[in-house]
């Protein structure tokens, strides 16, 4: 499962479904250069020390 993680902020974002560009789910990163933007693997990503799930993307908490 791949996520897109903001480097800049720290942010964890779901894949807009059919996107190959980088896309998030909840629209967010439009205006953030592509350079604090990267795609990860779910498990690549430590939660809760540097990174935090966007509440937009993961508004279903508890979940995977
Ligand atoms: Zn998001």
């Amino acid at each position: 499962m791949k996520r897109i993680l903001n480097e800049h902020t720290g942010t964890l974002h779901r894949l807009r479904p059919g996107s190959t560009g980088g896309a998030t789910a909840c629209g967010a990163l439009r205006h953030v250069p592509r350079r604090y933007v990267t795609t990860v693997g779910s498990d690549e990503v430590r939660l809760g020390e540097d990174v935090d799930r966007c509440g937009r993307c993961f508004d279903d908490a508890g979940g995977y």
